[in-house]
Parts: structure tokens; C-alpha cells; sequence
């Protein structure tokens, strides 16, 4: 491991972001020197391509890693030297370590943070039918995900079927088309009867977008709901789910194992995702 690690957050609006304590606390209990700043792309005056000029000056200013974020995380791969298997696979990067050769590799760990989550949070959860609102960055690393881990069949709904079926598209070439299908708004009530779970990946519930990502009337006990939205913690979905007797999962596992999954990508140690998911609920 290192002695002392600089690392930042590139994205739009990453002011409030919880990311830099919740790498330094981690990093504290360490005894590791650690500095994780934002780096806000609007404040910048830089559109979602201006990722590259920030990625070359971190290499070039000593810094170990970036975290990056919306709406960055597809235009910074043309600025990367390699690509995880994760990463190439999602056509997405959340994560990049700059090497000791100054090289720049894009990692993704959304979709092993939601994995572990998932897994600690609601474990022994039927996994035959889940459907999955939301086809876009998140959506697609709750899919990769949850096919990955043995759910038998996801159903992808999207307000915009182009970016369903696009998903659907890319989960079709790796796990076969027996696993995945799109459903639009009308087919949306009877693909969620039948279904064991339902994972949340769109950005309703949170402040800028108010309300129900679907009717309260589809929830009902035996549906397990799952959150990818973590900023407010608990979400009208979720409330709506507890209130039907659902059992829920909320977007804050997901956040925390993903950072730490950075944290050991940036440090090469190995950090305690507990004592991290406790520090989200204190921050
Ligand atoms: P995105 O814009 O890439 O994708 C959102 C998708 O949802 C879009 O395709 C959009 O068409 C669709 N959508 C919007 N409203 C819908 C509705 N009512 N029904 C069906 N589809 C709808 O956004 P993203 O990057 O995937 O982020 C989504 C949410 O996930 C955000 O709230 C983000 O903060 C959160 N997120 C959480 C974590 C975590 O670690 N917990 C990680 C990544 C993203």
C-alpha cells in the first residue's frame, strides 16, 4: 500500500458529494494520509468532454486516482490507457488509478458495490424475476450485476425504450436472450406481478425529481424493492414498499461498497465497508 494518496471526484455538482469523507474517515482509521477533493465540472466552465484535460492534469500533478461521476463517466474512457473487464463491459468508468508508469486504467465498481449490497442487505432474496427501472448508467451495473450473481430473468423498463432496449441489447450478447426483456409503461403493472423483486435505477425520488418512479398500487408483500437512489436515504419508493410490506434495500450499501471498492483500488488496502456504511449514516 501507499503512505499518502491524493485522489479527487470529477463530475457536475460534486460539491455535496459524500465521497470525500467517506474515503478519508476510512483512510484515518488507517493512519493514511489521504486527500480527496471535488473537482466540479461546472464550476469549471467544462462540458462532459473536458474530463480528459482534468484526467491528464491529475496524472500530471501527482495524483494516485480519480473517482468520476454523471455525466462523465462514458466520455472520460477515450482519455484512458486500459479499461478493467468491469469497466469495458459497462462501457463505463466510475474509477480510474493512475499507475506507476503514469498510465491510466478505468475501473467500474458500481456494479460490485450493488452486488455486495445486495447480497448483505437482502440475502436469500428470490432471485427468478426481477424487474428493473431504470436503463441507464446505474441500471446497467444493477444488470450486469444481478445476471452476474444468477438472477434468472430481468425485465428492463425505461421511460425512453431506446435506452432499454440498448441495455437489453448488450445483456442479450453475454448472458443470452432467455434472460433479459423490455417491457413499456403499459406492460409495466404485469411484468412487476410476477415478479420476486423490483431494483429502482432512475433518479425519481430524489430532490430535483419528486414522486413515484410507478404506481404505489403494483407494491404488495413477497415484491422486495431495492433502491439505487441514496441521497435522500430513504426514498418515497421506499417508504411506499415498507408501508406495502415489501422488504426493502436502500441506494446506501451500493455508495459505500463502491467507494470502498475504490478506496482498495486507489490504496491497495483493504477497507472495512461496516465501519464505512455506519459513517454514512453519522454524515
Ligand atoms: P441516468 O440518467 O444514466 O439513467 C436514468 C434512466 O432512468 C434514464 O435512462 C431515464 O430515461 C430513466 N428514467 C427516468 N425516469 C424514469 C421512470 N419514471 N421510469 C422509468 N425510467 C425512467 O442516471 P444514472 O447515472 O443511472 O443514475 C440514476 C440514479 O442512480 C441517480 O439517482 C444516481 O444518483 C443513482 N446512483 C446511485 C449509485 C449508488 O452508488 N447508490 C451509483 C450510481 C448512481
Amino acid at each position: 500500500g501507499r503512505e499518502s494518496c491524493l485522489v479527487g471526484l470529477i463530475g457536475s455538482g460534486v460539491g455535496p458529494s459524500l465521497s470525500p469523507a467517506l474515503h478519508q474517515r476510512e483512510a484515518d482509521r488507517h493512519g493514511l494520509r489521504y486527500l480527496y477533493r471535488t473537482i466540479d465540472i461546472d464550476l469549471l466552465g467544462l462540458g462532459p468532454d473536458g474530463v480528459g484535460e482534468l484526467v491528464r492534469a491529475a496524472a500530471r500533478l501527482g495524483f494516485d486516482g480519480l473517482n468520476i461521476t454523471h455525466p462523465c463517466k462514458q466520455t472520460v474512457i477515450g482519455h484512458l490507457d486500459g479499461l478493467s473487464e468491469d469497466a469495458a463491459l459497462l462501457g463505463a468508468v466510475n474509477t480510474v488509478v493512475f499507475g506507476e508508469d503514469g498510465r491510466a486504467i478505468g475501473h467500474n465498481t458500481d456494479g460490485s458495490g450493488f452486488a455486495r449490497s445486495f447480497a448483505r442487505g437482502l440475502p436469500d432474496a428470490p432471485t427468478g424475476e426481477i424487474v428493473l427501472l431504470g436503463a441507464g448508467g446505474a441500471g446497467a451495473a444493477v444488470a450486469h450485476a444481478l445476471l452476474t450473481v444468477g438472477a434468472d430473468r430481468l425485465t428492463l423498463a425505461d421511460t425512453d425504450p431506446a435506452r432499454a432496449a440498448g441495455l437489453a441489447g448488450t445483456l442479450t450478447t453475454r448472458f443470452g436472450a432467455a434472460r433479459v426483456r423490455t417491457v413499456q409503461g403499459g406492460g409495466l403493472p404485469a411484468a412487476v406481478e410476477v415478479a420476486d423483486g423490483l431494483v429502482h435505477a432512475t433518479p425519481t425520488g430524489m430532490a430535483a425529481h419528486p414522486g413515484l418512479p410507478l404506481p404505489a398500487g403494483l407494491l404488495r408483500p413477497g415484491l422486495w424493492v431495492a433502491e439505487v437512489v441514496y441521497r435522500p436515504l430513504v426514498t418515497p419508493l421506499l417508504t411506499a414498499a415498507r408501508a406495502a410490506g415489501c422488504r426493502t434495500l436502500d441506494g446506501g450499501g451500493m455508495a459505500v461498497f463502491q467507494a470502498a471498492d475504490a478506496f482498495r483500488l486507489f490504496t491497495g488496502r483493504e477497507p472495512d465497508a461496516e465501519r464505512m456504511l455506519t459513517d454514512l449514516t453519522d454524515l
